[in-house]
């Protein structure tokens, strides 16, 4: 019943030359791809990408966005000038943002309300760190994070909502977890989901894995029960290694 869906964080990558090279790869490559496809270039590359996936299977997203609507904050980009750029998703609590740039649970879930008040779609990335795992904690973080993340959403907003759960450890790192240890943690959130807001909501809501997903391994994880896409980052940035991971199947 859940839908595939599988996201290119290109994060700080790619001139808009090279953005719109890859987003119209993807167009002609994609175009009879089966599962739900974003992808989020830079800011500043996002009005060159989104005019050349515009109308396509291929949604445009955000890696970030400011907590506030508008006003005084120098470097921010808001929700309003996103959607004015076409802009359909964005991907809020990346590790990068909560660890280099020490966002913490209460400024991402300011940040989630925002973008689904503004009808935004929001992938809320989860996940913990290296010591957390091994000191057994790594259900404890991501509950805390998914609870916290989603403070205030409604069971309505919660439709609008994708979790993808990326172990720091694994992000960049070539380290992937393994299907089943990814699959126990994305049962472990859905689980957390149904205690917040009902069984149906934790049925339908897409759990994507992140964190070192290749062409390689992309089939096993999809393979799980509880892994409904993916967030891809450093293999996100090729048609010839994101196009085999979108059509895993
Ligand atoms: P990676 O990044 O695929 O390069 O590990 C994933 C992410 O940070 O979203």
């Amino acid at each position: 019943m859940r839908n595939y869906f599988i996201a290119g964080n290109w994060k700080m990558h790619k001139t808009r030359a090279e953005a719109a090279e890859l987003a119209q790869a993807l167009v002609a490559q994609l175009k009879d791809g089966k599962h739900k496809y974003l992808v989020a270039p830079s800011f500043t590359a996002l009005e060159t990408v989104g005019k050349i996936v515009a109308g396509t299977n291929i949604m445009l997203g955000a890696q970030n966005m400011a907590a506030e609507e508008q006003g005084a904050h120098t470097g921010e980009v808001s929700v309003l000038q996103l959607k004015d750029l076409g802009v359909q998703a964005v991907i809020l609590g990346h590790s990068e943002r909560r660890h280099l740039y020490k966002e913490d649970d209460a400024l991402i879930n300011k940040k989630v309300r925002l973008a689904l008040k503004h009808g935004l779609e929001v992938i809320l990335c989860i996940g913990e760190l290296l010591e957390e795992r091994e000191a057994g904690k790594a259900e404890a973080v991501c509950e805390t994070q998914t609870v916290k993340g989603l403070e205030g959403v409604t069971t309505e907003e919660l439709k609008r909502v994708t979790i993808a759960y990326e172990p720091v450890w694994a992000i960049g790192t070539g380290k992937t977890a393994t299907p089943e240890d990814a699959d126990a943690i994305h049962a472990f959130v859905r689980k957390v989901i149904g205690k917040l807001y009902g069984e149906a909501a934790a049925q339908s809501i897409c759990i994507q894995y992140g964190g070192s997903v290749k062409p390689e391994n992309a089939a096993q994880l999809m393979a799980k029960p509880n892994i409904d896409g993916a967030l891809v980052g450093g293999a996100a940035l090729k048609a010839e290694t994101f196009v085999p991971i979108a059509k895993f199947a």
